[in-house]
């Protein structure tokens, strides 16, 4: 008997919409391929919320989430909703649902895949052997200590951010960066600024502490400053990357650009219940409607659902090696393509060649079994 999974849905606005479309088939028929159904619950979300709530994320959909095995989003936002106040724009619905979930650790794999390492706009070179994981703290740091405020001071303003961590929090990212690492290369790089910062020093104290508990991985630590540098200068040398929240906001959007394009990356946010599963790409109100939409970042976003909320790695690594394959195989989406060899794909021909791909790797796999 066939195992049923239940995944929310929250296509939200713009390409989101389609690039989720082309995610669902691919989860639909790789569960099939390894007897696992899924019931997809399906939500307005972001700006299609407030369209029809007049709020970005409702008591009902964070309740659905609450009890399905994951959540998938596509991408919220866009000009209509521009004019919103702060928390009732579509981007609210996303730290609503993070907080929701106590979603703390957000993955972002960076991989350079052969075929596309003409479209960085760093020398061949240096990113071919790119396949790094940034682990970024997402719920604790400076983005949320306590105080903040500006306030008047006599003749100037005064403004304060605190930055504040506990070690509970950096023990739990700590175990995912090295829990993560167990199932890549085994290496943790942790990035902080213990020259300078107490919550640095703390933190990197309490991973020293956690790396005991796993002595198959091996640990360096970075100062951000040399992180950022080393992520330009060589960038190859990365397995897993673990930081707080600012930096590991900063350096995860660096080491996106790597890849060359922002159609290609997935990512993950994890906690204790459901993980939220979402392309890093926005809702691209310039391409939505024109079927130019790159569903890659979301089919990918697929495979790390797989991995982190089904411990399924051989459905994860198919769907990944079938992106690889597409891409070698010379088929490119409107924002990849670079030469006249190109076979150009609009965002359902893409699914439609994926889902071929996967089916063929199958059963190719079964030949050999
Ligand atoms: P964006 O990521 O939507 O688009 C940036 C550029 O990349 C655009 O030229 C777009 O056409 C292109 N692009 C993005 N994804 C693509 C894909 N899958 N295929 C092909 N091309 C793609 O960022 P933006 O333009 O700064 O923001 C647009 C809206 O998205 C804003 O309302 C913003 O607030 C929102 N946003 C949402 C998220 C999210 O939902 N997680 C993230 C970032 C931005």
């Amino acid at each position: 008997m066939s195992d049923t999974k239940k995944i929310t849905v929250l296509p939200g606005d713009g390409i989101g919409p389609e690039v989720t479309n082309q995610a669902l088939r691919v989860l639909y028929a790789t569960g099939k391929l390894f007897d696992v159904e899924f019931e997809c619950e399906e939500f307005p979300f972001g700006g299609a919320a407030i369209d029809t709530w007049g709020e970005p994320i409702s008591d009902v959909l964070i309740e659905a989430a609450k009890k399905s095995d994951a959540v998938l989003l596509g991408a919220v936002g866009g000009e209509k909703w521009d004019t919103q106040p702060k928390d009732k724009r579509p981007e609210a619905g996303l730290l609503g649902i993070r907080n929701a979930l106590g979603l703390y650790t957000n993955l972002r794999p960076v991989k350079v895949y052969k075929a596309l390492t003409d479209s960085s706009t760093l020398k061949k070179e240096v990113i071919e052997k790119v396949n790094l994981l940034v682990v970024r703290e997402l719920t604790g740091g400076i983005y949320f200590g306590k105080p903040r405020y500006i306030k008047q001071e006599g003749e100037e303003e005064h403004a304060v951010d605190t930055m504040d961590y506990r070690t509970s929090e950096i023990e739990r990212i700590a175990v995912a960066a090295f829990e993560a690492a167990k199932k890549r290369d085994g290496r943790v790089c942790s990035v902080d600024k213990s020259n300078v910062l107490d919550t640095s020093r703390l933190w990197r104290k309490v991973v020293l502490e956690v790396a005991k508990r796993y002595p198959e991985v091996e640990l360096n630590h970075l100062l951000v400053d040399n992180c950022a540098m080393q992520l330009v200068r060589n960038p190859g040398q990365f397995d897993v990357i673990v930081t707080g929240n600012m930096f590991g906001d900063i350096l995860s959007d660096e080491a996106s650009m790597l890849t060359g394009s922002i159609g290609m990356l997935p990512s993950a946010s994890l906690g204790n219940g459901p993980g939220l599963y979402e392309p890093v790409h926005g809702s691209a109100p310039d391409i939505a409607g024109t079927h130019k939409a790159n569903p890659l970042a979301a089919i990918a976003s697929v495979a790390l659902l797989f991995r982190y909320s089904l411990n399924m790695n051989d459905a994860a690594g198919l769907i990944e090696s079938a992106i690889e394959a597409f891409l070698d195989n010379g088929f490119r989406t409107a924002d990849l393509a670079a030469g006249s060899d190109d076979k150009v794909l609009n965002t359902e021909e893409v699914g439609d060649q994926i889902l071929k791909i996967i089916q063929q790797n199958k059963n190719e796999l079964q030949e050999q079994a």
